[in-house]
């Protein structure tokens, strides 16, 4: 069975969006992976078609329904549906690239995306969402950081980045920063490619890349860096 994802939103139009294109597009095309949009709107209760309501306690800003959130997640996805039920939130547990594997290791997600102020916690706690952040910022809504996460696990899907590149090299694959990177013209406005890169000594290469890796990491991340050190023991 493929990967499945099935995205609760007010704004539907919005994908496949970036995720129809690249990789990711041609995996869709494939059937690699599949993509269904929910209209949350499509589950209100009233003539008015309303989802959100004032804030309990006062404030501003407007607060997603329970009710209504509740019905679309019930009918989209019985109980029995095993794929984790995320919702897309600044106080989620940061995205990570391991949260990102495990995902595509699974069977899909379903995703509720957030507006306005977010969501009733009442619909958080019975239907056992994990909220999901991807970074500490304010997004105006769920709907991007779908799209990243989602972006995330295709790749990692079986065929998506073809057989020479398995992505293990990648930053934070191994707790660490990617090396930088070199390409043709041999010398750019100047500048040689470091000559080690060119020996053709895949030892050389190897101890060179972890080095500035490491020297990445250390400098950039002090939080990934010292993740890294005590990890090494
Ligand atoms: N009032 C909220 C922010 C609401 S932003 C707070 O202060 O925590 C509206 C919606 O955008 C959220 O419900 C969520 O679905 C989405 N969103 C905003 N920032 C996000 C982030 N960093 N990661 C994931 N989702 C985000």
């Amino acid at each position: 069975m493929s990967f499945r994802a099935t995205i609760l939103t007010l704004y539907p139009d919005m994908f496949p969006g970036p995720l129809g294109h690249s990789l990711s597009g041609r995996a869709l095309n494939e059937g690699t992976w599949a993509l269904e949009t929910v209209q949350i709107r499509d589950f209100a209760l009233d003539k008015h078609r309303s989802v959100d309501d004032t804030p309990a306690g006062g404030g501003a800003g407007m607060v997603m329904r329970p009710d209504v959130l509740a019905r679309a997640l019930d009918s989209t996805a019985p109980a029995d549906d095993p794929r984790p039920r995320l919702l897309m939130s600044p106080r989620g547990r940061p995205l990570t690239q391991a949260r990102v594997r495990e995902l595509a290791e699974g069977p899909g997600a379903i995703i509720l995306c957030g507006r306005f102020e977010g969501v009733d916690q009442r619909v958080i706690d019975t239907r056992g969402l994990e909220e999901v952040s991807i970074g500490d910022y304010i997004l105006s809504g769920g709907e991007i950081a779908a799209m990243v996460l989602l972006d995330a696990v295709v790749r990692l899907l079986p065929g998506v980045m073809g057989n020479e590149h398995s992505g293990t090299e990648e930053s934070f694959e191994n707790g660490l920063l990617e090396h930088p990177h070199y390409t043709r013209p041999a010398v750019f406005e100047g500048i040689p490619i470091p000559e080690v890169l060119v020996s053709g000594n895949h030892k050389k290469i190897a101890e060179w890349r972890r080095e500035k890796s490491e020297a990445l990491t250390r400098d950039r991340r002090p939080d990934l860096w010292e993740a890294y050190v005590r990890s090494r023991g």
